[in-house]
């Protein structure tokens, strides 16, 4: 019994060992078109100072994951940032004939080979490898909504809780304020000041009140996130977008004083504050989160689906 029990582990052995070549014969030595990676057969669209520029998911997602966030973020970060990344392009139409531009403060941030060497010195080919990895791990992988792409909106940090669209733009189901981790303690620099004398601040935000400046300031009404809706400033009430553009601050999270003849606006976090929050994925990353984790934490009743295999 024992002779022929061996007989039949020997003969199992050899045929796992036959069948491991055959597989491996055919996965290396007979690679056919349907093995190619979905990004390499999606085509992209570029608009940059130059015209447009065709291209594929594949050479293009590397080089706006590296500009987006840096390496050191992680891998589950750099995968979460390389679908957000992927879907944002093939969903945005705000060009004719691109998918995206080169623009960061327009589309997405995006940095060229040169650019990237700079960067990263000695480190480059260790770098690119990584955001390689990423992109190439998650594949043609993007979310979607009601089996629609969505708008993968992400930012760089805010202060315990992401925005709800609704503030800045328009509702949206997925793009709804959720918890974040940042802290003070765990982001460097997540709390900024920005300081404006009287005749600067009414300069920029068109204000011609009449009163003394200490009297300006009327409060503030916050959103459900406890970001800024309305200052009431100098007799009028700005929205809190119309103020952090015009002073140039980092975000709406902020409050603002009056001291020794000055405005002092302290502000949280960094971005419109919607969708995904980088430093809060690297966070998340970090404490053992992967990348689908941290995707459907920041775009909630999402899908994460694989792209047809074609895409123009
Ligand atoms: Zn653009």
């Amino acid at each position: 019994m024992r002779r022929s029990a061996s007989r039949v582990i020997r003969s199992l052995t050899l045929w796992s060992a036959v069948f491991a070549a055959l597989v491996l014969l055919f996965r290396y030595a007979a690679p056919t078109p349907a093995e190619a990676l979905i990004d390499e057969r999606t085509t992209l669209y570029i608009q940059t100072d130059g015209g447009i520029v065709e291209t594929t998911a594949a050479d293009y997602l590397p080089y706006v994951v590296a500009a987006e966030i840096p390496v050191s973020y992680g891998p589950e970060a750099l995968k979460a940032q390389a679908v957000a990344a992927r879907t944002y392009i093939l969903a945005s139409d705000r060009h004719s004939g691109a998918n995206v531009c080169t623009d960061s403060a327009c589309c997405l941030a995006y940095l060229s080979e040169a650019e990237l060497r700079d960067r990263w010195g000695s480190d480059y080919d260790a770098d690119l490898a990584a955001v390689r990895a990423a992109v190439t791990a998650t594949d043609g992988q993007v979310l979607t909504y009601g089996g629609e792409l969505i708008l993968a909106a992400f930012h760089a940090s805010s202060d315990g809780q992401t925005e709800d669209s609704a503030a800045v733009w328009a509702p949206l189901p997925y793009l709804v304020a959720v918890e974040t981790p940042e802290t003070a303690e765990t982001v460097p620099g997540l709390a900024s000041e920005a300081v404006f004398s009287p005749e600067e601040l009414a300069e920029r935000l068109g204000l011609s009140a009449d009163t003394p400046p200490e009297a300006w300031l009327e409060g503030s009404e916050l959103d459900d996130a406890g970001r800024v809706r309305y200052l009431r400033v100098g007799g009028q009430s700005l929205s809190g977008g119309f103020v952090r553009r015009a002073l140039g601050l980092r975000s709406t999270d902020f409050t603002v004083r009056y001291a020794d003849g000055a405005f002092i606006f302290t502000v949280r976090g960094y971005g419109h504050g919607v969708g995904m929050s980088q430093e809060g994925a690297r966070l998340l990353a970090a404490d053992g989160w992967s990348y689908e984790e941290i995707l459907a934490h920041y775009y909630p009743g999402t899908e994460l689906t694989l792209l047809p295999p074609q895409v123009h």
